[in-house]
Parts: structure tokens; sequence; C-alpha cells
């Protein structure tokens, strides 16, 4: 099945007629369909597109963009499990997270329309007399939307609500490796009843990443990927002053402690660490464990990740799909000799998998690396893989310190029972999100997420913090007094 672009509401091809295969990581002999490999020129039709009708939608009562959103949400909920799967055949991850990555768009769509009805601003008093003065949200106007492929419909969702419930039009480009999932939330849009031209999707690679970034009636850059990329992104956008938004990579830290309990500790640290084949942006791929309990926790975390059943997704006794594709695979496969090579211990896994049912996938084992030391390349570089370092610290301050000791500041979490501990890691590690007693991934729509550092630029997405990213701010002031009066200077005998 062939797929095709969305501009101005209208399912087009690329003008160039060029298509992109999209296959199962799980299976590759598995065509998932033919899309739209665009270029420049289908970007800067889409841009056109979205300025054009960006003159209309900003116009639309807020409450009414609203109820075309909470359509589309409840289209989305009708649709729920056609999606997950369509998610799985294309992406890989098992149907459970599918499910829940098309949940995390159903419940984003849900929270952020409602601010159709609230999007508050300020009122203030004036200094002078007979003056009102207040502040309100305005649109900024074209929205361009670069997103990755490990959350492919979540993410689009994170980015295109808020900027459409706060009057903005939008141009998405999604991974090229997982456009389906894209097409199925513009579909839904587009059935809810947004306006043609409001919301545009053009699938492809760098070339068009490049013009969403560049051209000169964007306004705003929403980027969600690499660190790497990102940077390439802001660099390209700065010269144009353009709102640049960066969502990017992470090295996140599970830190148990000797008083934690080491049950939940493990169940944390699988999920954090595997889930998704560990191809989070919060995958769990540090664990910094006390001393006093590191053996016994590792004895038990090499015995449960071994035995973790690896597979297709869609199968459902399967705990841990494949790689995303090839490239990433080889990536994994290059960390594990990285690791050797600096002389941690392989307690686990290690291994491509490609017998059987496995051969015409991106499959490989789930890999536990011990006396890894914090300076190591795999202690603090992102692998994106199913593998985990094990760190061994003396107490929670040097736990905060191995933690804080890498280029990114997305998501960290503490096991332990004591209270003092606990709250001194929630202050001391500098990341975007905390959690206490649970692995680091587990974010909620109505909460802001984001990272410091090389994780992002200071702008967070998802609660109430994402309207920031799709609004600017506008101070009014309203002198009813039929007298010029100057501020600061005309304040004395009021
Ligand atoms: P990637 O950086 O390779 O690609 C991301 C997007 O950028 C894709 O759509 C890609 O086509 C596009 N792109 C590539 N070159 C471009 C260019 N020159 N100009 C503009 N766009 C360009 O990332 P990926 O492999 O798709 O995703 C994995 C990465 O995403 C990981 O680093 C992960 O940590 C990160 N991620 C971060 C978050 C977060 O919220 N912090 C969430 C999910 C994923």
């Amino acid at each position: 099945m062939t797929f095709a672009n969305f501009v101005s509401g209208q399912w087009v091809p690329a003008a160039s007629g060029a298509t992109l295969e999209n296959r199962n990581p799980a299976n590759a002999r598995d065509l998932v369909g033919l899309f739209a490999d665009s270029a420049a020129a289908d970007a800067e039709a889409a841009i056109r597109a979205a300025r054009r009708a960006f003159e209309s939608w900003r116009l639309v009562p807020a409450p009414k963009r609203a109820e075309i959103l909470f359509r589309a949400a409840q289209l989305l909920g009708a649709r729920k499990e056609d999606f997950a799967r369509d998610m799985t055949r294309e992406m890989g991850k098992v149907l459970d997270e599918t499910r829940g990555d098309v949940q995390e768009a159903i419940d984003m769509t849900y929270f952020l329309a409602a601010e159709g009805r609230r999007m508050h601003g300020q009122t203030a008093p004036s200094e002078l007399r007979d003056k009102f003065a207040m502040s309100l949200r305005q649109p900024l106007g074209v929205c361009s939307m670069i997103t990755p492929w490990n959350f492919p419909m979540a993410i689009p969702s994170w980015k295109i609500i808020p900027a459409l419930v706060c009057g903005n039009t939008v141009v998405l480009k999604p991974s090229e490796l997982t456009p389906l999932s894209a097409v199925n939330f513009i579909k839904v849009l587009d059935e809810a009843g947004v306006p043609p031209g409001v919301v545009n999707m053009v699938t492809g690679g760098p070339a068009v990443g490049e013009t969403l970034t560049t051209h000169p009636d964007v306004a705003v850059v929403s980027f969600t990927g690499s660190t790497a990329v990102g940077k390439l992104v802001n660099q390209n956008a700065a010269p144009f002053f353009k709102k640049v938004h960066l969502e990017m990579g992470g090295k996140n830290a599970i830190m148990i402690m000797d008083d934690a309990n080491l049950d939940l500790a493990l169940e944390g640290c699988l999920w954090g660490g595997f889930g998704t084949t560990g191809q989070r942006c919060t995958a769990a791929s540090r664990v910094i464990v006390h001393e006093k309990v590191h053996d016994r926790f590792v004895e038990q975390f090499v015995a449960r990740a071994t035995s973790l059943r690896v597979g297709d997704g869609l199968d459902a006794s399967t705990q841990m799909g494949p790689s995303i594709s090839d490239k990433q695979l080889q990536k994994v496969m290059s960390y594990v000799e990285i690791g050797r090579q600096e002389g941690a211990t392989m307690a686990c896994g290690g291994r491509r998998l490609n017998e059987g049912d496995w051969q015409y996938g991106f499959f490989h084992e789930p890999t536990v690396f011990t006396n890894v030391t914090p300076k190591m390349r795999i202690a603090r570089e992102e692998i994106f893989g199913p593998v985990v370092s094990v760190i061994k610290c003396g107490g929670v301050d040097e736990a905060v310190a191995i933690a804080n000791d890498v280029m990114y500041g997305l998501s960290a979490s503490i096991y332990t029972q004591d209270i003092n501990r606990a709250f001194r890691a929630m202050r001391d590690v500098y990341t975007g999100i905390f959690y206490v007693n649970a692995p680091t991934i587990g974010a909620e729509v109505h909460l802001p997420f984001g990272g410091t550092k090389a994780t992002g630029n200071g702008h967070r997405e998802a609660g109430l913090a994402a309207l920031d990213v799709f609004s600017e701010w506008k101070s009014v002031y309203v002198d009813f007094s039929g007298k010029l009066q100057r501020a600061q200077i005309d304040t004395e005998n009021l």
C-alpha cells in the first residue's frame, strides 16, 4: 500500500513521485507500506498551505478549536487497538506498549484540548488610575515539528495538540521509520474536522527536516530526536530567530540504596532498562547500586534479564521486541564491543539473536554490564538499546554525583525507604524528571516533560508548559482616563 503527504486537506504524493519503504523490524520481509520520500519543494508547499490557513484558524474561538480536538480524542479511543497493531508492526515494541503510546496521544488530546476554555492570562492592577492591565497568549504562526520513531503517535500529539489549541498551524515531519502512525493520527484530525491547511504532514528524511527548520515562514521549530541532530536544527534555525524547542537524548540513572525494597527496584530496573528494547529517551541505561546490596541485586537482575522473552511484539508472550533497524542494532553491537574493550564485565547477553524466527528481524539479547566505572563510554553515551550498565556506589552523595556526571539531564530515580535520602536526591540530581521508588520511565501527560543540559534547551512539552512553546505573551494596557498618563512618571498625587 502506498501513502501520500497531507497538504491543504489533500493526500498528495511527493512531487518527484519517489517513495521510501517502511518495513517491520521484527520481520524485514514484511513491507508495511510505501511512503512519500519528499524533498524541499514538498515541504515548501506544506508550509505555504499552513501559512494561508493560519489567517483563519487563529481567529476560530479557542473553545471551538477545542471541540474539534475532543472529537479527535474520541476517534483515537475508538481506533486504539488498530493503531497499536499498526505501530507494533512498523516499530517493534510490544502491543501493551503501543497501546500505551496511543493512550498517551488520547490523554494528551483530552488534556490540552481543555485549554481551549482556559488558556489563562493574567490581569494585574495598574500603577495609574483608570487604567487596566492584562496579559494574554497569542499564537505564533506556522509550527514545524520533527519527530523520532520511538513514540510514533504520542510525540506528534505532544506537539500538534498544544500548537492547534493555541491557534497555530502545523507541518509535521515524522521519522522516516514510523510514518504509518503519523498518517493514522493525521487522518483522525482530518476526520474530526480540522480545516484544510491547519495540519499538514510531509514524510521523508533530512531534506524535509532542513526546509522545515530554515524556511522564513516557519515561526516555531519543535524537534524531538538525537542530540547530534538537535544541535544541527538549533544552528540552522538560529539565523532566522525562530523559536526552537528541542527534546533530545538521555543517559538516565536509577539509584538503589542499601535500604531499598530490592524486589521493587528489580522490577523497576527491568522495565526501565529493557522496556521498549531500551529505546526510550528516559530508558534506565545506568543502575547505580549501593555496595552493600550490589551483589545480591546483580545476581537477581541478571537472572531476570536473561529470562526475558525476546520476539515479535505482536506475539502476546513477547516481553521485549527488536531494535528499530539494522543501523540501530549495529550501534548496540558496537557499544557491546566498546564495553568489552573498556574492561567492563558482561554479566549476561551481548549477542545478536538471529536464529529461527529471529533471523529476519533486528533482535539482540538483553545485556547487562557490571564493574562499570562512571568514566567508561558505556556509562556516559546514549546507546538506545537493551544494554544496562551497573555501577557500584558507597552512598547517596556518590550516587548523585555519578548520576549528574553525564552530558544529559532527562530523568533519574532513587529506590530507598529513607525520606531524607529521597528528598536530598530529588533536590540534587539535575534532571527535568525525577522518580522515587519507581523507574526513570512513566511520565504522565499533565506534567511538564523534558530535560536539562544536552537533553533540552529549557522548554518543556506536555503539562501546561506545552502552551509556552506554542504561544507568546502579549501584555495589554487599556487607559480609560481620557488623558496621557506616563508610567513611572505620573504616579504622584493619584
Ligand atoms: P534522529 O535525531 O536521528 O531523528 C529525529 C528526526 O530528525 C527524524 O524525523 C529525522 O528524519 C530528522 N532529521 C534527521 N536529520 C535532520 C536534519 N539535518 N534536519 C532536520 N531534521 C533531521 O533521532 P531518532 O533516531 O529518530 O530518535 C532517537 C533519539 O530521539 C534518541 O536520541 C532519543 O533519546 C531521542 N528522543 C528524545 C525524547 C525526549 O523527549 N527527550 C523523546 C524520544 C526520543
